[in-house]
C-alpha cells in the first residue's frame, strides 16, 4: 500500500512539472521570473519580478503573478481559448497572493482585490488596458467596508471598477463600437459630472460616501441600459473577464496603430499581470504618483515627479486633477501652489528617494516609476526605462559616463540616431520671439519650436497632413485614441494634463514640440474654437509654439537652428567619435556648405558635384557659359566656351579644397544629361544664339539634337567625357591647378577625382589617361614633381559592381552611388516611382522605399560583391557611399558591416551619421 502511494505521488509530480509554465509568481521577497525575461513576461511583468525578487532590490511590491505572452499567442492562434493548465496555475498563484496578503479573493469577510494589468515587451503607454479593484461585488463590498471602516473609499473603488470594467471588458473587448460620445465610459462620466454639479463641487474627492454610493447604483443601471448586460457580481467572473480583455486589447484599434507607427511586431503579444491592489484612495494619508529618476524633458539629474493625494493610478496621468510636485525640482507654473510630497509625507518621500536611487543604479538608466502610498505605506508598482526626448537622452548619456555609471559604449547606444534630429531641430528665433507677446502659457512638455495651423480632431490632423499642411493638434486633453493625429501634427497643445500626461509622454517619445496644461485656453471641440480672455481662434488659424518654454503665439514666427548652443551634443558626439572607426564625410557643393559640414564634424567631402556651380546664387554667368559649351557644334567652339568656364570651376574648387583643410574632397566630374541645362525661355535662347553667333533656327536644331528619350540612361556621366574629352580635360585642369596653387600657398589638400556612371573598366582607362596627361602638364607648369591626387569611380551601375575587379585595377577608390544603383538594380525610375510606390508599400511588396533605406538584400549584395572583388584587385582600395543612404542609420550600419571606409551625407545629417557609425561599431561586426 505504502509503496503504491509513493509511486502515484511521484508520477503526479512529474505530470505537474511537465505541464508548461504559464504563470510566474512574484512577492514576499521572491519571484519566479526576473528582469531579463521581457519577451516572456512583458516589460512590466519582468520588472515587477526583478523588483520583488532580486536580492539587491527586494522592494515593497504588492504580490502578484504574470501570465506569459505565450498564452497571448496561444489565445489568438486558437480562437481566443486558453492553454491547458492555465486555470489551475492561476488559482495556485492566487492562493499565494492570498497567503501573503492574509486576504481571500471573493471572500465576504476579508476580500482581496487585484488589478489586471497589460504589459508588452516594450511599453506602449496607454495603448492597452488595465482594470483596477477587481473582486468588488455585492458580497465583498460589505466585508471591505467593515474591515476598513471606510465606506467612502469602498464606493470610490467600486465606481472606478465599474467604469474601467464596463469600458474595457464589456464594451471594447466585446467588440462593441458605440458612436462618438455614446460609449459607456463617457456616459458614466456624465453621471459623475451630474453628481458633482448637483453637489456644487468640482473635484471627485469632494463627493462623500453617500454620494458615491448613490452614484454606484446609477452606474449599475446605466451599464445595464447601455450594454444590455448586468455588471458581473462574482470575483471570479471579473478576474477572467479582465484577463480576456487585456489579451483582447493587444489587438485593439489604437494598440495596432501604435505598433504600426513604432514598428512593433504584431506577433509579440502582451502578458497579463494580476496583482494585489494597494490603495492610494484611502484618504489624506494615501496617494499615488509617477516619478522619473532624472528629468525626462531636459535630462537634468534631479528626481522628478508628480503625485495626487487620495487618488488611484490613472488619476495622475489622466489629467483630471492637477497633480502636485513631489519636490522642488518638480515645481512648475501650474503646480506651484500644490503641496510637495517631500513636505506632506517626509518619511515616505525619503524612502521613495532612496528607492529611486537604487533602481537607477541597478538598471543603470533613467527609470520611470509608479508608486502608491496606502495609509502612509509606500508601494512600488512599476519601473521601466523612462522615455525621454533627444536633448534629455544626450545629456543623460554624457552625464552617466561622467558619473561612471555606464561605459562610453553604453552611452553610444543610449541615443537613437533619430533623437539627435531633435537637437538639430529648429527653435523660434529668440530675437523675433522677444518682439511678440504669447497669448497663453502652458507646461513645456516637448522642446523646440513649431508653427502650424490649428486642428481640433485627430482625423482632421491626419487628413490635412496628407495634403501637405503643417498642423498643430489642439485639444482639451489627448487620449490614446489620438495617436495618429498626434503623429501627423507638427506639435501638440492641450488645455489639461501635466508633464506626465498622455500627450506629454507620447510627444516626448517622438521628440515632438508639445505644450500641455495650458489652462487659460477654453477649447470647444464642437464649435472648433479655442478662446482666451481676449482672443478667439478657429480651425485653420496659424499659431506658433515654443515647446521649450511653454509659450503659445498667434501667427507664425521664424525658426532658427539651435545646434551650436548645445555643449552636451558636442560632448556626446566626441564620445561617438572615440568609439567609431568608419569616417563620416559630407555631400557639399560650395565652400559655404563645406564650412558648415566641418562644423558638424564632417571629415571630408564625399561628393562635390561639378554641375552644382551652375545652379543657385551667382550661377547666372557660369551657367550661360556652360550652355554655350553644350550647344557648341565644333570642338573649336566647345574649347572656347570651356576656356570661359574655366575660371569659375577653378575658383569654387579651390575654395572648397581650402575650406576642408586637408580632409579629402571627392570631386565628381560633370554628370547630368546635357539637355537639363538648356534654357526654355525665348529671350535666353536668343541671347545664347547671339553669343554663339548663330541664328535661332540653327540653335533650335542644336537643342533638338540633345533631346533623348531616356536621359537617365543616355548621354551623361563618363559618356560625356568619352565623346568630349576636352570636358574631362578642363575639369581635371581646374582641379589640379587649384591644387597646385594651394600647395604652393602651403595649404594641405587632398583632392579626389571621381568619374560617374562608369559601367566598364575601359571607360575609366580612357578617362584616366586624359587626367594623367593633364597631371603631367600641370606639374610641369608649376614646377613640381608631384601633386596630391587620387582617381576613382562611382559604382552606380550593376555591371560596374560585378566587374569591380577590373575597374579597381585603375580606380584608386570606389564610391557607391546608391541612388542610381538602386534605380538600375530594381529598374525603378527615380523620377517616376512616385506613381507606384505607395501601393507597393501598402501591399507590403516593399517594406520601405528603397531610395530612403538601402535594400540590403539586393543592392546590398551588389555592394558587398563590388567591395570584395575590388579589394581583391587592390587591397588598399578606399570605399565609401555617397547616395542619400549615407545619412540613413540602418544603411550606415550596413555600410560598416560591408567594410566601407566612410559614408557621406548631407551636412545636417553628419551628426546622425557619426552616431550611427559608432553604434554600428559598438553593436556589430565588420567584414
Ligand atoms: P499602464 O501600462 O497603462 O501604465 P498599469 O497597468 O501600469 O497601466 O496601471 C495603470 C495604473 O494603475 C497605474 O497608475 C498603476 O500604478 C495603477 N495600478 C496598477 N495596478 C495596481 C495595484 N495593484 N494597486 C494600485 N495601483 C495599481
Ligand atoms: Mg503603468
Ligand atoms: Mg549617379
Amino acid at each position: 500500500m505504502v509503496k503504491k502511494k509513493t509511486v502515484k505521488k511521484a508520477s503526479l509530480k512529474k505530470a505537474k512539472s511537465s505541464a508548461k509554465k504559464h504563470v510566474y509568481f512574484f512577492g514576499g521577497g521572491k519571484a519566479d521570473g526576473n528582469g531579463s525575461m521581457k519577451n516572456l513576461l512583458g516589460g512590466k511583468g519582468a520588472n515587477l519580478a526583478e523588483m520583488a525578487g532580486h536580492p539587491s532590490l527586494k522592494l515593497p511590491v504588492p504580490p502578484g503573478f504574470t501570465i506569459t505572452t505565450e498564452v497571448c499567442t496561444h489565445f489568438y492562434e486558437s480562437g481566443k481559448k486558453y492553454p491547458a493548465g492555465l486555470t489551475e496555475q492561476v488559482s495556485t498563484a492566487m492562493g499565494k497572493i492570498e497567503k501573503i496578503m492574509g486576504k481571500k479573493f471573493g471572500d465576504a469577510e476579508n476580500p482581496l482585490l487585484v488589478s489586471v494589468r497589460s504589459g508588452a515587451r516594450t511599453s506602449m503607454p496607454g495603448m492597452m488596458e488595465t482594470v483596477l479593484n477587481v473582486g468588488l461585488t455585492t458580497k465583498t463590498i460589505a466585508g471591505l467596508i467593515k474591515k476598513t471602516g471606510n465606506e467612502r473609499f469602498v464606493y470610490d473603488a467600486y465606481r472606478r471598477l465599474m467604469t474601467m470594467y464596463s469600458d474595457v471588458v464589456m464594451e471594447k473587448s466585446a467588440g462593441l463600437e458605440p458612436a462618438e460620445g455614446k460609449g459607456v465610459r463617457h456616459q458614466l462620466e456624465k453621471l459623475m459630472d451630474g453628481m458633482k454639479q448637483a453637489k456644487g463641487v468640482t473635484l471627485d474627492t469632494e463627493l462623500d460616501a453617500d454620494d458615491l454610493k448613490e452614484l454606484c447604483v446609477k452606474y449599475k443601471a446605466k451599464i445595464k441600459e447601455v450594454i444590455g448586460k448586468d455588471f458581473p457580481d462574482t470575483a471570479e467572473e471579473q478576474l477572467w473577464g479582465g484577463i480576456g480583455a487585456v489579451f483582447s486589447s493587444w489587438n485593439g484599434k489604437r494598440a495596432k496603430s501604435y505598433r504600426q507607427i513604432e514598428n512593433i511586431p504584431h506577433e509579440w503579444g502582451t502578458a497579463v499581470n494580476v496583482q494585489s491592489m494597494v490603495f492610494g484612495n484611502m484618504g489624506k494619508d494615501s496617494a499615488t504618483g509617477v516619478a522619473f529618476t532624472r528629468n525626462p524633458g531636459n535630462g537634468d539629474n534631479n528626481f522628478y515627479g508628480e503625485y495626487l493625494i487620495d487618488a488611484q493610478g490613472e488619476d495622475v496621468v489622466a489629467g483630471t486633477r492637477t497633480p502636485a510636485p513631489i519636490n522642488k525640482n518638480s515645481q512648475n507654473d501650474q503646480n506651484r501652489n500644490e503641496a510637495m510630497l517631500e513636505k506632506v509625507m517626509p518619511k515616505v518621500y525619503k524612502e521613495l528617494h532612496a528607492i529611486q536611487n537604487r533602481l537607477e543604479r541597478h538598471y543603470r538608466d533613467m527609470q520611470d516609476i509608479e508608486f502608491t502610498i496606502e495609509n502612509g505605506q509606500l508601494f512600488i508598482l512599476q519601473t521601466r526605462v523612462g522615455k525621454r526626448n533627444g536633448p534629455a537622452a544626450v545629456k543623460m548619456a554624457v552625464d552617466m559616463v561622467k558619473e561612471k555609471m555606464i561605459s562610453k559604449k553604453d552611452a553610444v547606444m543610449r541615443v537613437k540616431p533619430l533623437q539627435l534630429d531633435e537637437l538639430l531641430h529648429p527653435i523660434i528665433d529668440p530675437i523675433e520671439e522677444k518682439k511678440v507677446q504669447p497669448f497663453a502659457k502652458g507646461l513645456p512638455a516637448g522642446p523646440g519650436g513649431a508653427s502650424g495651423r490649428i486642428v481640433f480632431d485627430s482625423d482632421v490632423a491626419v487628413k490635412w497632413f496628407e495634403k501637405g499642411e503643417k498642423v498643430i493638434l489642439v485639444r482639451e486633453e489627448t487620449n490614446p485614441e489620438d495617436v495618429e493625429g498626434m503623429r501627423a501634427a507638427r506639435a501638440i497643445l492641450t488645455a489639461r494634463g501635466g508633464m506626465t500626461s498622455h500627450a506629454a509622454l507620447v510627444a516626448r517619445g517622438w521628440g515632438k514640440c508639445c505644450i500641455v496644461g495650458c489652462g487659460e485656453l477654453k477649447i470647444d471641440h464642437r464649435e472648433k474654437t479655442v478662446k482666451t480672455k481676449d482672443l478667439t481662434l478657429g480651425e485653420g488659424d496659424w499659431i506658433t509654439l515654443n515647446g521649450t518654454k511653454g509659450l503659445v503665439y498667434k501667427g507664425t514666427l521664424p525658426m532658427i537652428d539651435a545646434t551650436k548652443e548645445n555643449r552636451y551634443l558636442v560632448d556626446f558626439l566626441k564620445i561617438c567619435d572615440s568609439e567609431r572607426t568608419m569616417k563620416v564625410r559630407t555631400n557639399a557643393d560650395t565652400p559655404e556648405d563645406a564650412r558648415k559640414a566641418r562644423e558638424f564634424g564632417a571629415e571630408g567631402i564625399g561628393l562635390f558635384r561639378m554641375e552644382h556651380m551652375f545652379y543657385g546664387e551667382g550661377a547666372d554667368e557660369p551657367l550661360f557659359k556652360l550652355r554655350k559649351m553644350i550647344l557648341s557644334n565644333t570642338e573649336e567652339e566647345r574649347k572656347n566656351a570651356l576656356k570661359e568656364l574655366y575660371p569659375h570651376m577653378k575658383k569654387d574648387i579651390k575654395g572648397t579644397l581650402k575650406a576642408m583643410a586637408g580632409f579629402p574632397v571627392t570631386i565628381r566630374l560633370l554628370d547630368p544629361p546635357l539637355h537639363e541645362f538648356v534654357p526654355h525661355q525665348e529671350d535666353q535662347l536668343r541671347e545664347l544664339a547671339e553669343s554663339l553667333n548663330v541664328d535661332m533656327a540653327d540653335l533650335s536644331r542644336r537643342v533638338a539634337k540633345l533631346k533623348e528619350s531616356n536621359p537617365m540612361m543616355g548621354h551623361r556621366g563618363v559618356r560625356l567625357g568619352v565623346t568630349y574629352p576636352e570636358i574631362t580635360e578642363i575639369e581635371a585642369r581646374a582641379i589640379l591647378e587649384a591644387t597646385a596653387e594651394l600647395v604652393a600657398e602651403k595649404h594641405k589638400v587632398a583632392p579626389e577625382i571621381m568619374i560617374p556612371v562608369v559601367g566598364t573598366d575601359t571607360e575609366i582607362v580612357d578617362q584616366d589617361a586624359i587626367i594623367k596627361k593633364v597631371y603631367k602638364e600641370v606639374c610641369a607648369k608649376y614646377g613640381v614633381k608631384k601633386l596630391p591626387l587620387m582617381v576613382g569611380t562611382m559604382i552606380e551601375i550593376p555591371r560596374a559592381a560585378l566587374t569591380a575587379g577590373k575597374i579597381a585595377k585603375v580606380a584608386e577608390f570606389f564610391s557607391f552611388g546608391t541612388n542610381d544603383l538602386t534605380q538600375m538594380s530594381y529598374g525603378f525610375s527615380r523620377d517616376d516611382m512616385g506613381g507606384f510606390l505607395i501601393p507597393y508599400l501598402e501591399k507590403k511588396l516593399l517594406m520601405e522605399d528603397p531610395f530612403q533605406s538601402l535594400d540590403q538584400e539586393g543592392v546590398g549584395e551588389l555592394i558587398t560583391l563590388g567591395i570584395e572583388r575590388g579589394r581583391k584587385a587592390r587591397p588598399k582600395l578606399k570605399v565609401g557611399i555617397c547616395g542619400e543612404h549615407g545619412g540613413d542609420p540602418a544603411s550606415i550600419d550596413f555600410c560598416y558591416r560591408a567594410g566601407m571606409d566612410y559614408v557621406s551625407c548631407s551636412p545636417f545629417r553628419v551628426p546622425i551619421a557619426r552616431l550611427a557609425a559608432a553604434q554600428a561599431k559598438v553593436s556589430g561586426k565588420s567584414k
